[in-house]
């Protein structure tokens, strides 16, 4: 009989043992220091003020500003529960606050103190504020002090701004000219200013844009409830209070999903995972729109309504609380249908709305079906309007939409 093979080279089990301790007992003192370096290196990372060290794409970018947001947001409800909130007319007519500029400065000194190189493109300039040091001094007050509660977000956002006068350089620091080549921030401190001084929905708005293309958003929602399931109403939130739940804030990066978390001070909540709900039956449909009738034809929308089915009255309110609360499942279509011929919408007034709401499954294009173009400036010079729905019903809320705009 043949003896087995697997049988002439086997060890006696006691010896195997014993050889094995002796090579760990040889390689044990090289290996615990070089454990201990390691662990203390990953110690050191969770406790100073840097960033751990993360693999997914832009979430630095990401981390930055949604705490950026957050601590503008919790300055703007400062503001909000003033009854004098340092109104002034901009030369447009429209209406800036202490608020607008005191949250453009938090956001730009943290984008400045964590991306140098970048471009920024802000709604406001400190112009105004250069002429009027007593209104300079007042968001001076509300930006020192905001910063130095903020404790937790301090290390991240950078030690702060000097004085007044710096201030007023860093709110300055959001004039690019926008275009289509490298990074450029894109911030809107107060989007729905009227909704802000109206008590009612407004939103802290920040985007990368690299190479005009729309890669992290984040949009602060101080009045929208934290909830997302929360039936969506022209007065959602009014009467709830912070304590009650109110205060999201929405964010997306590119290829990697949308999210939802409450708005609070400090670290970042957990986040929840949002998408758009599918829309099977569009006479249950809801579309938002703007308050402002100047904004957004509602007449137009209304006859777009009819046109689809749509059985439910618009729910109408400011700022891209509306992008935000479509892309949560709250709300369904958001319908902005131009005014004017000449008026060019500003990037900072879509471009975080537009990237969270196609990545929590929505389509979003103008009036013509085209991209929103967020190259070109800082206008959306080459678009008209927005049509933002689920993606599977776009092109139906699109063909209406053009019909009864006549658009070819
Ligand atoms: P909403 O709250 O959605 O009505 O949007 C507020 C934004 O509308 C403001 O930030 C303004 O930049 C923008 N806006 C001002 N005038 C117009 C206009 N004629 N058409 C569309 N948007 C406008
Ligand atoms: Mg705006």
């Amino acid at each position: 009989m043949p003896r087995d093979p697997s049988h002439k080279f086997r060890l006696p089990p006691l010896l195997l043992t014993s050889l094995l301790i002796l090579i760990l007992a040889a390689f044990i003192p090289s290996i615990t220091p070089r454990l201990t370096l390691i662990l203390s290196h990953l110690r050191s990372q969770s406790t100073t003020p840097k960033l751990a060290k993360m693999t997914s794409l832009y979430s630095r970018e990401l981390e930055i500003a949604q705490l950026a947001v957050q601590r503008a947001s919790i300055l703007t409800k400062r503001v909000f529960h003033e009854t004098s909130k340092g109104t002034v007319s901009k030369d447009d007519a429209s209406p800036v606050t202490i608020g607008d500029f005191g949250a453009q400065a938090l956001i730009i000194s943290a984008l400045k103190h964590n991306f140098p190189h970048d471009e920024i493109v802000a709604e406001e300039e400190a112009t105004e504020l250069r002429a009027n040091p007593p209104l300079r001094d007042q968001i001076w007050e509300l930006v020192r002090t905001t910063s130095l509660d903020d404790v937790a977000a301090e290390g991240l956002l950078g030690g702060g701004i000097k004085d007044a006068d710096a201030m007023l350089d860093i709110i300055d620091q959001g004039n690019s000219k926008g275009g289509k080549v490298g990074r450029v921030w894109t911030i809107d401190p107060i989007d729905g200013t009227k909704g802000f001084l109206r008590g009612g929905q407004y939103a802290v708005c920040l985007a990368l844009l690299e190479d005009g293309d729309v890669k992290v958003g984040a949009i602060g929602c101080p009045n929208l409830p934290v909830d997302d399931a929360a039936p969506l109403t022209a007065d959602i939130g009014a009467n709830a209070t912070d304590d009650e739940g109110r205060g999201v804030l929405f964010s997306a990066v590119i290829g990697q999903g949308a999210t939802s978390r409450p708005l609070k001070a400090g670290a970042l909540a957990e986040g929840r995972s949002i998408s758009m709900k599918p829309l099977t039956d569009m006479s249950n449909a809801s579309f938002c729109e703007s308050v402002e009738a100047g904004h957004s034809n509602q007449s137009e929308s209304a006859q777009i309504a009819q046109k689809l089915g749509i059985t439910k009255q618009s729910v109408r309110m400011d700022s891209q609380a509306k992008y935000g609360s479509i892309a949560r499942g709250a709300g369904d279509i958001y319908l902005r249908l131009p005014t004017s011929k000449t008026y060019q919408e500003k990037i900072w007034d879509h471009a975080a709305g537009d990237l969270i709401v196609r990545e929590a499954g929505g389509q979003v294009t103008d009036i013509k079906g085209n991209r929103l173009n967020f190259g070109v400036g800082r206008t959306l010079a080459t678009n008209s309007g927005v049509i933002a729905a689920p993606k599977a019903v776009h092109s139906q809320v699109l063909s209406v939409v053009q019909e009864v705009l006549g658009v070819k």
